[in-house]
């Protein structure tokens, strides 16, 4: 909706996160943004809601308090089988107009970048797509969302003054999920799904997953990264060599992967894969915004660059100045065979 004056801001309130759940299992992008959620919440002196739409979801709701839900509503019925974004969209677009949020957030998954900019449309709301962060401006509570722009050469921060609720994705990895909290209880609110929102142009006949599809790096818990100085493929059967050695999988900078080196299932960055592993090595890869953007949540960073000036060398937890091709030989040397 139009915001023309303060009190219609007022008239919106809480941070809502609408969950996602696949196969029956909530998906670990919905506890990051419960998380990223509260501090905004915490900032407007207001509630994180998660929503949680499907089929055989209702089991589920409850255990979203520990990640920091205060209430979560519950739409659970079989129309929702399958996914179908614009019966989603109805009702998602429903409980927006019963409740008010002033905050909607979503992960920049397949399913919610169908089903959300349906939703900003539906509810005349602002949507920013694929925030890397979030913020409240304290001096009138808008929602700050960052994330690059201009093909990636600056990081701008959007807000939406004018419409509410302020509405952003994120991808899934960007942001850390908080450590679970079994103690912590929510309101559980029940909705229904009409039939009006239930009427179809189209039906989902069957869901089927490709065994054959690209790897996924970023379920690796360790990933050993190599950039333009690793000079060629050959460098990289060296990366090769030490991620089977430390159990981990390899990912490259754009730079590589443009020079035909490997494979773009391998990309990590914004126009790749976001990967929030536990340790990630990037050998001789500058640390440019666009490849920072896709692993700097990653638990424990390792950089190994000639430069010790690099924005990765910066960054890094652990900074070892060197030539690839003497420090990565002596690690595979070192480290004892798995
Ligand atoms: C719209 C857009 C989207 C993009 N998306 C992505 C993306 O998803 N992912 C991504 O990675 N990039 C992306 N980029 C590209 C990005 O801007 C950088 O160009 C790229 O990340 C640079 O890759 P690099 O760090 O491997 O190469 P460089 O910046 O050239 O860095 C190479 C590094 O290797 C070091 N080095 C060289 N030789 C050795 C040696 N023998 N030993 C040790 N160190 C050595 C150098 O000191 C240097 O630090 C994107 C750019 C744009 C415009």
């Amino acid at each position: 909706m139009q915001i023309r004056s303060e009190s219609d801001k007022a008239g919106f309130r809480n941070v809502w996160v609408v969950a996602e759940v696949l196969s029956g299992k909530v998906q670990p992008v919905t506890h990051e943004l419960l998380g990223a959620a509260r501090p905004l919440a915490d900032a407007r002196g207001s509630e994180v809601w998660a929503v949680v739409l499907g089929s055989g979801v209702a089991d589920g709701a409850p255990a979203l308090a520990a990640y920091g839900a205060d209430a979560v509503v519950v739409v659970d019925d079989a129309r929702l089988a399958g996914f179908t974004d614009e019966v989603e969209a109805r009702v998602l677009c429903r409980l927006i107009d019963e409740h008010r949020p002033e905050i909607v957030l979503c992960g920049a998954t397949t399913r919610g970048r169908a089903l959300i900019p349906r939703v900003a449309v539906m509810a005349r709301a602002g949507l920013t797509a694929d925030c890397t962060e979030l913020g409240i401006d304290p001096e009138n509570g808008d929602l700050l969302q960052t994330r690059p722009a201009f093909g990636g050469n600056i990081l701008a921060t959007i807000r939406c003054s004018s419409h509410r609720p302020q509405m952003s994705t994120v991808r899934p990895r960007v942001m850390k999920a908080p450590a679970p909290d079994p103690s912590r209880r929510a309101r559980i609110l029940r909705a229904d799904v009409t039939p009006s929102d239930a009427s179809l142009l189209k039906r989902v006949v069957e869901v089927f997953h490709d065994a054959n599809a690209a790897f996924n790096l970023a379920d690796a818990p360790i990933i050993v990264s190599g950039g333009r100085g690793m000079k060629g493929p050959d460098g990289f059967e060296l990366l090769k060599r030490l991620a089977a050695r430390v159990g981990g999988a390899v990912g490259a900078s754009r730079a590589a992967v443009d020079a035909g080196w490997i494979p773009y299932t391998h990309q990590v960055g914004q126009t790749g894969q976001t990967v929030q592993t536990q340790v990630y090595v990037a050998c001789a890869i500058s640390g440019q915004i666009q490849h920072l953007v896709g692993m700097q949540s990653s638990d424990l960073i390792v950089a190994i660059d000639k430069n010790p000036d690099t924005p990765m060398m910066k960054m890094a937890d652990i900074a070892v100045v060197g030539d690839v091709f003497e420090v990565v030989p002596a690690l595979i040397d070192e480290i004892p065979k798995l």
